[in-house]
């Protein structure tokens, strides 16, 4: 029965003159959230609110699935509207609402009108008195309840009269857009996505970089990343994925540097080379998905040896998050199941057995200094041959 949908967006509301900015970002991004639904919409700005109209045939499901990708709204609320036709048609409408909406009736309902347009006849007050009382007399079954209602039906006077009572979840967030852009560095496991899925809820483009190591990390493993990222392109949008080969890296620092350290340095090396390629394409920024903590090379002074590289800001959305929180994060926006697939990554097939918890930076250092001579090539190769993947949540 319904057509249309009344977006409720929170937090770009606030934004002052800046408004519109967020707002017209926000409808660019329902736009290209809706492309990827069966049917033709039409998105219209009125009042400071945002609507979806279906013209024609739709899904409704996956209009709204598609709808709580976009970062910005806080609510979907399917809408019924009619022109305003006098408080009798009126009447009429909402007693056909409730019936076709609620086949159960046993429920309590409270009304919430709200009159945009001043010259409505009836005022708030007795706008949320008629109507109630219509619907008690067609519905002896329902009673109102004005602090704990089931249902709160909503009922909005503008040019037209507008009627709501579901109110589903959006993502909430910034419209992707509004923020500038950061590069994600994007592995196969649990957390990375998720970090790059926080850091694109506050607005923020990303791009990602993947380092493989083949023939140590396969083409499934680089399968399961690109993966990943289209996961995350359903919120974030298009996602430019650079894979950059890691192989000679890897192998020399394993040759030349203490095992117990290779995490370590191998960690500075693609935060190196990440941020290259972040000041490359625009990047303010870098993500990862560390937790303080979580592993050797995610303690303290593992976290200030590896940032020690960096002169981006380095982003870590999960740093205060237990594993558990991570994971819920994941379950909810999809990527659990990919990530839990179990293909090798290129750091469990070089790590020591006992990886340092406390590195010194000194030693750190004085032992990267072991590849002088050979890293700068290695480095220069790896930017050189790295590939960059398109990633669309459509494709
Ligand atoms: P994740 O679940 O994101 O893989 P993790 O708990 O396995 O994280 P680490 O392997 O220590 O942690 O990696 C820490 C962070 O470094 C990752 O969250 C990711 O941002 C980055 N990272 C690790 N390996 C890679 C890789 N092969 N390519 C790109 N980024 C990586
Ligand atoms: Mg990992």
């Amino acid at each position: 029965m319904f057509t249309a949908f009344l977006i409720k967006y929170a937090e770009i509301g606030v934004k002052g003159k800046n408004r519109y900015l967020f707002e017209d970002a926000l409808v660019q991004q329902i736009k290209y959230a809706l492309k990827r639904c069966e049917g033709e919409f039409k998105i219209r700005k009125a009042q400071g609110r945002i609507y979806v109209d279906a013209v024609g045939e739709f899904d409704f499901e996956e209009t709204v699935e598609n709808l709580q990708t976009v970062f910005g709204i806080s609510g979907i609320c399917p809408v019924v509207y009619v022109e305003d036709e006098g408080f009798e048609q009126l009447s009429k409408t909402i007693v056909d609402y409730m019936d076709r909406v609620y086949p159960d009736k046993n429920k309590t309902f409270k009304v919430v009108a709200r009159r945009a347009r001043k010259n409505y006849p009836l005022d708030t007050m007795e706008l949320n008195r008629e109507i109630g009382g219509v619907l008690l007399d067609a519905f002896p079954q329902l009673s109102v309840d004005v602090h704990e209602p089931d249902i709160n039906l909503y009922v909005e006077i503008r040019e037209k009269i507008y009627i709501y009572s579901r109110i589903i979840p959006g993502p909430c967030g910034m419209p992707v857009g509004t923020n500038g852009k950061a590069m994600l560095l994007l592995s196969g496991g649990i957390d990375s996505p998720v970090a790059g899925y926080m850091i694109s809820k506050r607005g923020v483009k990303i791009d990602a970089v993947y380092f493989h190591a083949p023939p140590y990390t396969s083409e499934r493993a680089k399968q399961k990343v690109v993966d990943l990222a289209r996961q995350v392109s359903r919120y974030s949008g298009p996602i430019y994925l650079h894979v950059v080969n890691f192989t000679d890296i890897q192998l020399a620092i394993y040759e030349k540097c203490p095992h117990e350290e290779l995490t370590i340095i191998m960690r500075r090396y693609m935060m190196k080379i990440a941020e290259k390629i972040a000041r490359d394409t625009e990047c303010l920024g870098l993500i990862t998905g560390e937790s303080i903590g979580q592993v050797a090379s995610q303690t303290m002074h593992s976290l200030y040896a590896t940032n020690e590289v960096c002169t981006l800001p380095v982003y870590r959305p999960c740093i205060g998050l237990d594993k558990q929180e991570i994971v819920e994060i994941s379950e909810k926006i999809g990527t659990y199941e990919t990530s839990i697939q179990p293909y090798e990554d290129c750091c469990t097939i070089f790590v020591a057995k006992h990886p340092v918890t406390k590195p010194n930076l000194e030693y750190i250092k004085r032992h990267e200094e072991n590849l002088t001579g050979v890293i700068e090539g290695l480095l220069e190769t790896a930017l050189s041959t790295k590939e960059l993947l398109i990633v669309r949540p459509e494709d």
